[in-house]
């Protein structure tokens, strides 16, 4: 029997599909994530991981053409949810950044983005 309360991974998931939906639903497509509402995200949701780009709109705007593979403007979940990928990555990497003791037996990790 599956247990009923979701773990703190799947949550974590949910409330990743959930701030996308709360953006995405704003305006236009309620499903996709128009350039206002990609900012908007970035500003509200993202703000220390992406604390420069967040000052800068010329990076946000080329953080989601980058996003944008089919190029029609618009942010759909697989596409935004390479940047979750990349962010994950980036945020694993800083964590370890200054960490003497990688090759060694111990694992630690620093602290991530925005501490
Ligand atoms: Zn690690």
């Amino acid at each position: 029997m599956a247990t009923k309360t979701p773990s703190m991974m799947e949550r974590n998931i949910n409330t990743i599909i959930e701030v996308f939906h709360q953006h995405a639903r704003t305006e236009g497509n309620t499903d996709t994530l128009s350039q206002k509402e990609f900012k908007n995200m970035v500003k509200s949701d993202l703000a220390n991981f992406m604390k420069k780009e967040k000052k800068k709109e010329k990076l946000i705007n080329d953080i989601m053409e980058d996003l944008d593979t089919n190029d029609d403007k618009q942010l759909a979940f697989e596409e935004f949810v390479m940047l979750v990928a990349k962010l994950v990555f980036a945020t694993h990497e800083k964590m370890h950044a200054s960490e003497q003791n990688l090759r060694g037996k111990e694992h630690s990790h620093g602290s991530g983005f925005g501490k």
